[in-house]
């Protein structure tokens, strides 16, 4: 494959039908380290052709269940095989630490067993009673046809696993679109399928930007679902396109996640340590670049103080650099729209009336941060409100707020008052307290005195404008099934309603 040969179609990688180019640049300099192949509606259209055709006529929905399985298995174990290559690529495709890039391999291979496994044993349909030993009745699962996968640039390899291992092993073929602007990790992971041996067509990759690639995608009348990562503004623009030919829509997209601490959580110092690493650790993570991040902290009022003066003490010591060194614990932003972005929501919070406790600028250079790197350093704004945009919308940048509580009731009030929903967390050494708040908390994952994790089988997705849908879990599969429900008259009779 030559640098440029980054569209798959119908099991042959080829350049875009244009000649058109795009330089992918690693965020810790700004420097372009690989070529890839600037797809457009050609491409995409034939992407989709091919995947129709591998539905329609093709052997990959026809094969048993188990055999679809054991090829995602196949994948999990070529992923292990290429985990130090494309943690790498991922590293410095994304900026995110070359551990962080590890660590999604590792998911990722998980990911792909899960569904493996899952799909086997949910592929039995269900027998419903229909109340008479003449009739049998069964609900059976099928593929719901050509997906296409719309994917982001924070998590560019987890995403299209989280897609592609459900799509794939329930049956269905795929055009995945990644980001334009990391599409490397989702480019092996198609050389992996292909050589796990996905039948030509059944999986395709069209790298190019949103608009053609995506919009085409989610228009396209041939295709029958699109699955959609990535931010609010687009994800309403691909539900917009794909409503004329009512395609299944599935969107995960923004956050803005409350991180509640309540006092009694600090009352121990080892509490107080905790609460407080956990919290430096649900913000600034990969630059703050995660849906997920809690990028609200809401404290206790008699805590705050102590708290806000610990966070930012431990923020100015985060050591800040181009992720593919050793000891770096945090990368750049992924890019110098993302870098703009972070400063223009610091200037205006400030403006607003928060007090900057911790970073609010860019970090001198140094031997591992380069100063054309894009680079900002951990920040954390206390006294702020609701009403600032700082706190309302995703700022998707290393950037902590701070808001306060006094009762419950508030702190419950503040977690809810946002649009997204996608996930949050809350601290407190009450246990019945922590089921109370996490009960009314309107958000699709809440952790209780823990922040980030997820499980394969604990379904992922959110509430209100975080989006429509879930991925993993038994709900991740299905996603994309059709249920079909089988009626069988064992005696068939006339009816006899009309009487002429
Ligand atoms: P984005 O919306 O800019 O782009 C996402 C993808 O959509 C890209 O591949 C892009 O090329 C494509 N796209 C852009 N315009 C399109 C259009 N009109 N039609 C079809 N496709 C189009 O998002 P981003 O900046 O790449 O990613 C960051 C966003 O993703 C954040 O909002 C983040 O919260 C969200 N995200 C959500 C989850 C989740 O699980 N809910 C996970 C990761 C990221």
């Amino acid at each position: 494959m030559s640098a440029a040969e980054t569209i798959h179609v119908d099991g042959v990688w080829r350049t875009a039908a244009s000649g058109a180019q795009r330089e992918i640049l690693d965020p810790a300099d700004a420097k372009t380290f690989a070529v890839v192949a600037e797809g457009g509606k050609e491409d995409t259209d034939a992407a989709v052709a091919a995947a129709r055709r591998a539905f329609d006529e093709g052997p990959w929905p026809r094969r048993p269940v188990a055999e679809r399985a054991a090829l995602l298995r196949r994948v999990a174990d070529l992923l292990q095989r290429d985990r130090e290559a494309i943690a790498l690529t991922e590293s410095r495709d994304t900026g995110k630490t070359l551990e962080e890039g590890r660590i999604d391999v590792d998911d990722v291979t998980n990911a792909f067993r899960y569904f493996a496994d899952l799909a086997v044993n949910e592929s039995g349909g269900r027998v419903v009673d229909a109340g008479t030993d003449d009739v049998h009745s069964v609900v059976v699962y099928e593929p719901v046809g050509v997906c296409a996968l719309i994917t982001p640039w924070n998590y560019p390899l987890l995403q299209a696993s989280w897609k592609i291992a459900p799509a794939l092993v329930a049956g269905n073929t795929f055009v995945i679109k990644p980001s334009e602007i990391t599409p490397l990790s989702t480019v092996h992971l198609m050389r992996l399928l292909a050589e796990a041996g996905l039948p030509a067509g059944a999986g395709n990759v069209v790298t190019g930007p949103g608009d053609p690639v995506g919009a085409r995608l989610a228009e396209h009348p041939e295709v029958d679902l699109v699955s959609f990562t990535g931010g609010l503004a687009s994800g309403t623009k691909v539900m917009a396109a794909a409503a004329p030919t009512v395609k299944k829509v599935a969107l995960e997209l923004g956050g803005k996640n409350p991180n509640v601490v309540f006092a009694d959580a600090c009352a121990t110092e080892e509490g107080f340590e905790t609460a407080v690493d956990q919290a430096l650790n649900a913000a600034f993570i990969h630059s703050g670049q995660v849906c997920s991040a809690g990028s609200r902290l809401i404290i206790e009022e008699s805590v705050r103080d102590r708290f806000v003066a610990e966070l930012a003490r431990r923020a100015a010591l985060i050591r800040l650099g181009r992720g593919t060194e050793g000891g770096v614990e945090c990368g750049p932003l992924v890019s110098a729209q993302q870098l703009a972005k972070t400063e223009a929501y610091v200037a205006d919070a400030i403006a607003e009336g928060a007090t900057l406790r911790a970073g609010g600028c860019r970090p001198e250079p140094s031997s591992t941060r380069p100063a054309t790197g894009y680079f900002y350093l951990p920040t954390v704004l206390d006294h702020c409100h609701g009403d600032m945009r700082v706190v309302r919308e995703e700022t998707f940048g290393p950037i902590l707020t701070v808001e306060t509580f006094r009762t419950e009731e508030d702190a419950v009030a503040l977690a809810n008052d946002t649009e997204y929903g996608l996930a949050g967390a809350v601290w407190t050494a009450d246990a019945g307290r922590a089921r109370r708040v996490a009960k009314r908390m309107r958000h699709g994952t809440v952790w209780i005195n823990d922040y980030h994790p997820y499980l394969p089988q604990a379904e992922w997705g959110g509430f209100g404008k975080s989006g429509i849908g879930r991925e993993l879990g038994p709900s991740g599969l299905d996603e994309y099934r059709e249920a079909k429900h089988v009626y069988q008259n064992l005696a068939p009779q006339p009816v006899r309603w009309f009487k002429g």
